[in-house]
């Protein structure tokens, strides 16, 4: 779930001092409010310097990406969706450095930066219809929910989604459905999809998921080795009988699962 670029990771010592350096920030706010309004406070701060990071980090790969910049309302999502909520308690302080984090079951929340560039590669309208495979937390299907007018989302770890699905209503996310099952085979009775993304690295491209796609949809998916590099690939359907792909950047997955 995260975009290998040399030199990016935070070392202990980096990560001491943005720890001073977030505290010195929100400790005088704080003491103006509630500890609940403080903490509302520092997690919107903290969000709007990661959407800070994230635009940095596209200008640097804008060879990649063919684009300086992001979907305005792309980022306007991810600015809005609170990550905190998707990680477990201990991780919560680390919920906006743009990075992927443990969420159990050998599993992660991906990096904000790689959430940020295939939502905006799906270029979802607000009556599109989504399918996600790799529920995970929930935090990306959040994000499309923001965009799109139906998400549908498939996890094949059954806690995993439970979780997701439970914390998805709390959070207000109606317009989102969760499915525990085998995401390879896509979610039949609710195709055809305008946008399909794969947060997990398949070994080839789902010819169940090329079916359920409409003539002109977008799929979004890692395609390589497991625990290697993959390439981040954009599918076009363009029409019944012709597919195009496009090579979008190098990316790190955990592997799809399941019996195919
Ligand atoms: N999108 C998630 C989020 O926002 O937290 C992160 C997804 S995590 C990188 C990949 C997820 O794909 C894991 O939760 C994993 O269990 C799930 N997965 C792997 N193979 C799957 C399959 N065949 N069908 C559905 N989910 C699968």
């Amino acid at each position: 779930m995260s975009f290998r670029k040399p030199g990016f990771q935070l070392g202990a010592k980096e990560k001491f001092f943005l720890a001073i350096f977030l505290i010195g920030f929100f400790a005088p706010l704080c003491s103006m409010g509630s500890s609940v309004a403080c903490a509302a406070a520092n997690f919107r701060e903290a969000r709007s310097k990661m959407v800070q990071e994230i635009e940095a980090d596209v200008k640097s790969t804008r060879f990649f990406l063919d684009r300086e910049i992001l979907d305005p309302r792309v980022m306007a999502a991810i600015a809005t969706v609170p990550r905190h909520e998707f990680v477990p308690p201990r991780q919560k302080t680390l919920a906006y450095l743009n990075r992927p984090l443990p969420i159990g079951h050998g599993q992660t929340i991906s990096q904000p930066y790689i959430v940020a560039v295939m939502t905006d590669l799906l270029n979802l309208s607000p009556t599109g219809k989504v399918l996600e495979v790799g529920t995970g937390s929930g935090y990306q299907a959040a994000v499309l929910a923001e965009l799109a007018a139906e998400v549908f989302t498939i996890e094949i770890i059954r806690p995993l989604g439970e979780d997701a699905g439970e914390r998805l209503a709390r959070l207000g996310y109606k317009n989102v459905q969760v499915r525990i099952g085998d995401g390879y085979y896509g979610w039949k009775e609710e195709a055809p999809f305008d946008a399909i993304v794969v947060t997990a690295a398949a070994s080839h491209i789902p010819p169940p998921l090329i079916q359920q796609l409409k003539s002109g949809g977008i799929m979004v998916i890692p395609v390589g080795t497991p625990f290697m590099t993959q390439q981040l690939l954009l599918v076009t359907k363009e029409d019944e009988e012709k597919t195009t792909v496009r090579q979008i950047l190098p990316v790190r997955f955990v592997p799809l699962t399941g019996k195919h």
